[in-house]
């Protein structure tokens, strides 16, 4: 399928920071410098949103706060991939009502994946008159716009076009880490996994160009920045059908100068290739880390979830990763419960995990999305059911994780020290080049830094070492 790129023009981009300064006049007549709270539920790319978010209203004039009740402007970026996280925020805007009875002047904005489905929208609307913005993924660069709208006019501003999406380069960022950056290299998805709602609520595949994609990561490695993620829903997709897929744009962003690690996600199996793969194998930076989410073990249910791969198709490309890199950390996506799946398509997974062997996985049971193709197919197996395999799987993953990780006990590992840890008291915590994270006797001015680390227990999450 032909990506469609329809790019912000640099005209429209002035237009919103003509709004920025008229934001500015607003809120330069306060009493105190105003203060956002801004919270993004959900993926990675929704937090690289929300950075974005935040860069725009630091221009604007306003600082931040953790504390959504004595906040000016409470903004909540959501997240539509489960239902239990939908809740959560339906709850969270609710809690709000009071905040807003007692300060009427306070904004309340709702934007993302959430509000992009339209019975969402109109849910919220109706359910919560008291929110002044409410806006989609495909106009995230109008936020200056649209907040000015409210508070020059206190009337609310409803604006979620169904558009393919766009790209907007050039948005000021404010991001949370001094030395970790999350980078988008695409957005959306043209996959249509039947249970999956992304490709309704972010659009069609489209990638930013390389020059873009490469400028951005060496001004943060310039900048100082050690740990750097692209974001895609399916970064395998990148630059498909230009001179620089994703393989490509890999190799070009292992050559700058300087101790970092460049890692990825999301990979889908279909897509991934041995190139791909060597591509890591043969880097300096590349994080020995692939994501690559399998879903299910069972063939069958693996042609009903629309995934376009097998499970041999899969093990072999495991195995092919696990030669090519030995000490590769290999995760993976789980759905326990797919509508129509029995006990014996279940069994396959967990066949499948226990001859993968996974360092870690992230297990969900299956979450009904309405308006996608699985949400139509029967679902005869109880909630309880579902629970107790979910249960099941679980401790196969806890085995197979201590089973992983006991290998690198003995071995010295440079780590990126992030913070500190919560395996010990005092302890500091980092990740490895293959992403493991690792507790150490670490010191405060360690953190952003790259230190070397012996391995001295294996836990089935973690690794604890000792500094050398
Ligand atoms: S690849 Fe499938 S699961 Fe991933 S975002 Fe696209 S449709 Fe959703």
């Amino acid at each position: 399928m032909k990506q469609e790129t329809k790019l912000v023009t640099a005209e429209e981009l002035k237009e919103q920071r003509f709004f920025i300064q008229k934001v500015r006049a607003v809120t330069h007549v306060y009493d105190h410098i105003p203060l956002a709270h801004v919270h993004s539920y959900g993926c990675q790319q929704n937090v690289s949103d929300g950075e974005k978010i935040k860069g725009m209203l630091a221009e604007m004039g306003y600082g931040f706060t953790d504390d959504a009740e004595n906040a000016d402007l409470v903004l909540f970026n959501t997240c539509a991939v489960r239902e239990n996280a939908e809740d959560r925020v339906f709850g969270n805007i609710g809690a709000l009502k009071h905040y807003k009875k007692r300060r009427p002047d306070m904004i309340i904005a709702v934007c993302g994946c959430m509000v992009q489905q339209e019975h969402i929208a109109q849910r919220m609307k109706k359910t919560f008159p008291f929110v002044d913005i409410i806006f989609g993924t495909h106009v995230l660069h109008k936020f200056p716009e649209i907040l000015y709208s409210v508070l020059s006019t206190e009337k609310r501003v409803v604006e979620i076009p169904d558009s393919a999406g766009v790209i907007a380069e050039g948005l000021p960022v404010r991001r949370d880490s001094k030395f970790k950056a999350s980078v988008p290299i695409m957005y959306g998805c043209n996959n249509f996994c039947t249970y999956c709602i992304v490709p309704y609520v972010r659009g069609r595949e489209r990638s930013r160009s390389a020059e873009e994609v490469i400028s951005e990561v060496k001004g943060l490695i310039e900048q100082g920045y050690k740990d750097i993620l692209l974001l895609g829903q399916n970064v395998n997709s990148y630059g498909k059908g230009t001179d620089v897929d994703f393989a490509e744009l890999l190799r070009r962003l292992d050559c700058f100068e300087g101790e970092y690690k460049i890692s990825f996600m999301t990979s889908h199996p279909k897509d991934c290739t041995h190139e791909l793969i060597d591509t890591i194998a043969d880097s300096k930076h590349i994080s020995w880390h692939l994501h690559l989410p399998v879903q299910s073990g069972s063939d069958r249910i693996l042609k009903l979830m629309n995934r376009c791969y097998n499970r041999e198709k899969y093990l072999e490309l495991v195995n092919y990763a696990k030669a090519r890199i030995p000490d590769l950390m290999l995760t993976t996506d789980i759905i326990v419960g797919f509508p129509g799946e029995t006990y014996e398509d279940f069994c396959d997974t967990l066949s499948l995990m226990k001859e993968v062997g996974y360092d870690s996985a992230y297990t969900f049971i299956y979450s009904r999305r309405e308006g996608t193709k699985a949400a139509e197919m029967e679902d005869p197996v109880s909630d309880e059911e579902k629970g107790k395999w979910f249960r099941e799987l679980l401790e196969v993953q806890g085995e197979c994780g201590e089973n992983a990780y006991k290998k690198y006990v003995g071995r010295k590992m440079r780590i990126l020290c992030e913070g500190r840890g919560r395996s010990r008291d005092g302890y500091y915590t980092g990740k490895s080049r293959q992403n493991i994270i690792v507790d150490f006797n670490g010191t405060e001015d360690m953190i952003g830094k790259f230190v070397d680390v012996e391995i001295t227990e294996a836990l089935n999450w973690a690794l604890i070492g000792k500094l050398i």
